[in-house]
């Protein structure tokens, strides 16, 4: 019996062992579907992702060091401080490249800059290719930074914009000259509402909170792409 036992504990043993080793294997092919490895912009996105890059607002040396690592063209650009509840520190300008921009250019905390690099390499080009046959050369979008309230009321909680932590993405310009804007092709069972609605939904994989048409008439005209600083799990609609 006690023979038994200790057979049956060694038993367990071997198979903790083993499955341990199992999860250990998995997780080195699948970081991005672990919570505790290292963010790479090199890897598919998985469900902590949005968790790792809101954890950057506290880093802006590893912020950089990612974007520098996907080889982002960027300038930091110079703390701001406009009033007790605006400003950032750890902002930067997306430089525009031969083949893709923002207008105007995007000027954004580093997490975001961050999550738009994912975005743009992950989701919307794979869309605008799958959709349209041709990559997208531009977004355009309505800006990131501005001391003003959520809403633009002059109550209530302060935007995540009040921090660079927000662009407000208005339209995309295909290679072929094709505009697909938000306003204009929201509705509808095209491919242009398809595309739109596909980006806004793989959004929700590196952004905390991801606003559309769908979320009320304030965003019938753009996505609002936001990096909250407090992380937790995304708010898409
Ligand atoms: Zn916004």
């Amino acid at each position: 019996m006690r023979f038994a036992s200790i057979g049956f504990r060694f038993f367990l043993l071997v198979i903790a062992a083993a499955l341990g080793l199992a999860i250990y294997n998995w997780g080195r092919g699948h970081p991005q579907d672990l919570p505790w490895t290292r963010l790479s912009l090199a890897d598919p996105i998985g469900p902590f992702t949005h968790m790792k890059i809101a954890r950057l607002h506290r880093q802006f040396a590893t912020c950089r060091a990612l974007l520098d690592g996907g080889g982002e063209d960027y300038v930091v650009l110079p703390p701001q401080n406009s009033g007790p509840h605006c400003g950032y520190a750890d902002g930067v300008r997306l430089e525009s490249s031969r083949d893709f921009s923002y207008k105007p250019r995007a000027e954004v905390s580093c997490p975001v800059a961050v999550g738009l690099f994912l975005w743009e390499k992950q989701i919307v080009e794979p869309a605008a290719i799958r959709h349209f046959g041709v990559p997208v050369r531009r977004i355009d979008t309505f800006g990131s930074y501005a001391c003003r309230n959520m809403r633009g009321g002059r109550e209530g909680w302060l935007s995540e914009h009040a921090h660079a932590n927000a662009i407000d993405v208005a339209a995309f310009r295909l290679a072929d000259g094709r505009r697909v804007g938000v306003a204009s092709d929201w509705t509808g069972d095209g491919r242009d509402a398809a595309f739109l609605h596909e980006v806004r939904d793989g959004a929700c994989g590196m952004f905390s909170t991801v606003l559309s048409p769908d979320y009320n008439s304030l965003h019938r005209d753009h996505l609002h792409l936001d990096q909250a600083a407090r992380g937790g799990w995304s708010f898409c609609r």
